[in-house]
């Protein structure tokens, strides 16, 4: 690397090189028409202010039909859609409910908030989520619930688990699946979050569908359904989505389908380039045999271990103009007494260390920029392995 002069476009930024990428990420959420427009009609007719009225049940109707489910609850947040779905199927105190040890923070805390019990169980090699073959495990007499994440793009094969579960002769068990990062996924056509027995959605401020705040919870059965609006209702709705917060959704669900087709394209281009040049490991769909329409909220990738570390390379890349961060914590250091862990749970460790995530505004970079970033990846990836094997 010593060899290297001060134009040499592969300088890293963090060495006093040109940064490989010149201008910022596309804005999120997106300054939109449609959006615009939706908010100025419910201006002119109040409908607005009210506690809940036509915009609201419009958007259960077209989430009901984007979903294909037959029930559709709103509520204030992803977070506690999950509390409300694990309520729906049935989750009381001291029930075991089985989840990944790498997972969002707030799903352990749903489990918990009901006083239930979360049991841990391991996720793929080189990847986010839920490994269904360690799953025996984890299964006990008190298991009412698996609750399982599609993460950073990579889809959970929640038929294989159904059927895993039934080979098990624990076919009762209640799943749910938690959609909140891959709207507008597909296994073999069939949108995500009309496998669960209940699934979970975002609207949170960052996430593909944005108003700020908000979640919903899905689900084809009535009497599931029933008991989430229990769970919201305390004569009023405990957990509500406002009418305002519905009026903006309505037309990002429109546009879903192509900025995710947008994002995949990207998506797909640059994890190939991350693979051979990078030997960062990319990422592998674990569904077999159906077609996989993934949706990327963050595009992840697991660094190489006994390279750089994380800090430094994120510290790197945002110095190239990269807006990326590291993956969750996860749960492996969770204390015993607050949940079971069946497993030495290495791959959730290994993805909790070595995840660093690419924001999805990138995703909507024009080609240019999309060469940029690839360029970044290759400029780290040089230095990186240069020094590697220099040791
Ligand atoms: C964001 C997220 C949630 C929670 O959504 P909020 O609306 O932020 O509360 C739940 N699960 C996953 C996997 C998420 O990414």
């Amino acid at each position: 690397m010593a060899q290297l002069n001060k134009s040499d476009p592969l300088k890293l930024a963090i060495d006093g090189g040109p940064p490989a990428i010149t201008q910022p990420p596309p804005a999120w959420p997106i300054a939109d028409a449609a959006i615009h427009h939706a908010i100025a009609r419910a201006l002119d007719d109040s409908s607005w202010g009210t506690y809940h009225g036509p915009w609201l049940d419009q958007l259960e109707a077209q989430l009901r039909r984007t979903f294909d489910v037959s029930h559709v609850t709103c509520c204030s947040s992803g977070t506690v859609a999950v509390e409300l779905a694990l309520r729906g199927v049935g989750v009381k105190e001291n029930d075991e409910v089985i989840l990944a040890g790498y997972d969002f923070p707030g799903n352990f805390r749903a489990i918990e908030a009901i006083g239930a019990i979360p049991v841990l169980t391991d996720v793929v090699a080189d990847g986010w989520v839920m490994d269904f073959e360690a799953i025996e495990t984890a299964v006990s007499d008190k298991t009412v619930a698996v609750l399982v994440s599609h993460l950073h793009g990579q889809i959970a094969d929640i038929p294989a688990l159904r059927q895993r579960m039934e080979e098990l002769g624990r076919g009762q068990i209640q799943i749910v699946e938690d959609v909140c990062q891959t709207p507008g996924g597909a296994i073999g056509g069939q949108p995500l979050g009309s496998f669960g027995d209940a699934s979970t959605l975002s609207f949170g401020g960052s996430k593909l569908l944005s108003a700020g705040r908000g979640g919903a919870v899905l689900t084809n059965d009535a009497k599931i359904a029933q008991r989430i609006k229990i769970a919201n209702d305390r004569g009023n709705e405990a957990y509500p989505l406002s009418q305002l917060q519905a009026i903006v959704l309505g037309p990002q669900i429109d546009q879903l389908e192509s900025m995710n087709a947008q994002r995949n394209r990207n998506a797909h281009r640059l994890l190939q380039s991350i693979e051979p040049m990078t030997t960062l490991s990319g990422m592998s769909q674990q569904v077999t045999g159906k077609t996989v329409t993934p949706a990327f909220f963050k595009l992840p990738v697991i660094l190489k271990r006994g390279r750089w570390a994380r800090e430094r390379w994120l510290y790197a890349a945002q110095t190239e103009g990269l807006p990326v961060g590291s993956g969750f914590r996860g749960f492996t250091k969770r204390s015993s007494r607050r949940c079971r862990k069946t497993s030495t749970l290495e791959n959730c460790r290994i993805a909790a260390e070595q995840t660093v995530l690419l924001h999805h505004p990138i995703l909507r970079s024009d080609d240019q920029t999309i060469e940029q970033i690839e360029q970044a990846l290759r400029k780290l990836e040089i230095t990186i392995s240069s020094e590697t094997e220099n040791e």
